[in-house]
């Protein structure tokens, strides 16, 4: 049921949850297309349902399509990690909003490729980027140990509901594929002096005191 809730609380399917059945050559998974056919018409306004919705053969047909496609396709690296961590593009510019450009930024520093696993658009898709068996280039003296997560934005406001959801959604992934509280949570804020991520990770992924998500 909790799927269902969360679904009913979207304004609509997220462009994320659509990308997930087309792959690469390689069959590595591609997250960043765009939503296309069997994206389903969803309204969020009809927040009080009857048993009848439910039952509905094409209505149960769509709840078994958000269940399937809310599952974020996360399968955890062999080397080990203890930490995940947020953080931000520190831009609000459209032409910015894209993994290969932070891919270009972080090459331009002379890096190996982009520092962050994965890269979260202003409409909420997720992008993948670093390789997850490659230690993170994204906070400086805590990269072992740890997926680095980037969220496009540089103001509090303008972080978007679709960027909250996604990001929900591949952290609560990486959870299912640890044991209990044996990963936590952080902002990259907590191991500098930079206010990266900006927004109020703590809320946004519902962690406890101690960084774990609840
Ligand atoms: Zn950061």
């Amino acid at each position: 049921m909790c799927f269902i809730q969360k679904f009913e609380e979207t304004e609509k399917l997220h462009p994320a949850f659509l990308g997930f059945h087309s792959k690469t050559a390689t069959g590595k998974p591609v997250f960043n297309s765009k939503p296309t056919p069997f994206k389903i018409a969803y309204s969020a306004k009809k927040t009080h349902r009857t048993l009848q919705d439910y039952f509905h053969p094409i209505a149960f047909v769509q709840h078994l399509k958000r269940l399937f496609a809310s599952t974020f396709p996360f399968e955890k690296p062999n080397r080990a990690v203890h930490s995940v961590f947020l953080h931000c593009s520190a831009s609000d510019l459209p032409e910015h909003d894209s993994v290969d450009v932070i891919e270009d930024w972080h090459k331009q520093r002379g890096w190996d490729g982009i520092g962050y696993h994965y890269f979260i658009k202003k409409d909420g898709t997720i992008q993948v980027g670093r390789d997850l068996e490659k230690i993170p280039i994204a906070q400086s003296g805590h990269n072992t140990g740890s997926i680095a997560i980037c969220l496009h934005g540089l103001k509090k406001e303008k972080f978007t509901n679709d960027q909250y959801n996604s990001v929900v959604s591949v952290c609560s992934a990486i959870r299912g594929q640890y044991m209990p509280q044996k990963i936590k949570f952080r902002g990259h804020c907590e191991v500098s002096s930079k206010t990266c991520p900006v927004f109020d990770y703590k809320k946004v992924l519902d962690l406890d005191v101690n960084g774990y998500m609840k």
